[in-house]
């Protein structure tokens, strides 16, 4: 694409940088996400940036799709490099002015619920501790300059883009597209992985109305945040419905000789310990709030039953 350059994180799977898009105007560079913080992850996207011919001095632009540290923790040192404006969504505006509200849109505490024996305190599982320690991937706090909603138009050089407002992983996510060129940046919605959900950041019901919205558009080429290019826009949804709606399938089936713990499900769906307290905990949920909602279970103490 003429004036646009996507610098690829390193690897798709947390903890890793997700890709930055990069576009090319009169005034200098845009960067769609800032990748994450920490002095290691920074170096990398700024010497990355370098070999490329893209001077991070010359940035003076930085659209964020939500505020994510993988996504927005890199904030701090163009900050401090060129001091751009910062673009968000104004739902996802207060937790990059003050990224203690994370807690809220992981839905953290449901965890405490569950897991009791792990012993995370009254306000849970500390998301910023972890970031910065066990991920080093630190959050950045940044007040955004602008915010941004759903139907929005941003011209980034070249490109109009129109923002669409794509909640399930973040309440305030968003992804961009221009209909001339037909290209998508899609943020965390599709990509290599399939982004977590909860029900505070817009659950499973939020996810799948948002691939939806994306799959209405005539897209040839859609930039994600982690992973590869895509050129077949109706594969790459189509994969990543199939994932989710596997899981809900999943849960069916299991209910389909008797009530199911809610605990003893996560640990079905998510056998692995460490992805049990989240998101196991905050998946599972999306998708009962889904089936209530479609009358396909009912729920008590707990217990979720098929509703016959
Ligand atoms: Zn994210």
């Amino acid at each position: 694409m003429k004036n646009l350059v996507m610098v690829k994180g390193d690897k798709p799977l947390w903890p890793a940088s997700s890709n930055v898009l990069i576009i090319r105007d009169n005034d200098g560079l845009i960067m769609i996400e800032a990748g994450c913080g920490g002095e290691e992850f920074s170096k990398s996207l700024v010497s990355k940036m370098r070999s490329q011919g893209l001077p991070p001095e010359k940035v003076h632009t930085v659209v964020l799709s939500h505020a994510h540290p993988d996504h927005m923790g890199g904030i701090t040192t163009f900050l401090k490099i060129s001091q751009p404006t910062v673009i968000i969504s104004e739902i996802d505006a207060p937790s990059a002015r003050n990224p203690e509200l994370l807690t809220d849109s992981f839905d953290v505490l449901m965890g405490n619920e569950y897991f009791p024996e792990l012993g995370f305190k009254d306000s849970g599982l500390n998301l910023l501790t972890l970031f910065e320690t066990v991920s080093r991937c630190p959050m950045a706090k940044a007040d955004p300059d602008k915010t941004i909603k759903e139907g929005d138009k941003l011209q980034l050089g070249d490109y109009l883009f129109e923002v669409i407002h794509t909640p399930g992983h973040s309440p305030g996510h968003i992804s961009l597209v221009d209909r001339e060129e037909k290209i998508c940046y899609s943020g965390d919605m599709i990509g290599e992985i399939v982004a977590w959900y909860s029900p505070s950041s817009g659950g499973a019901l939020g996810y799948l109305s948002s691939l939806e919205k994306i799959e209405k558009f005539e897209i040839e080429k859609i930039y994600p945040s982690h992973g590869d290019i895509i050129t077949d826009k109706k594969k790459a949804i189509k994969r990543i419905r199939g994932k989710i709606l596997e899981r809900e399938k999943y849960i069916l089936k299991e209910v389909e000789n008797g009530p199911k713990q809610f605990r003893e499900m996560v640990e079905k769906l998510f056998p692995s310990p460490n992805q049990q307290y989240f998101p196991g905990v905050q998946i599972l949920e999306s998708h009962l709030i889904k089936l209530e909602k479609e009358k396909k279970i009912t729920r008590q103490n707990h217990l979720i039953y098929k509703k016959t």
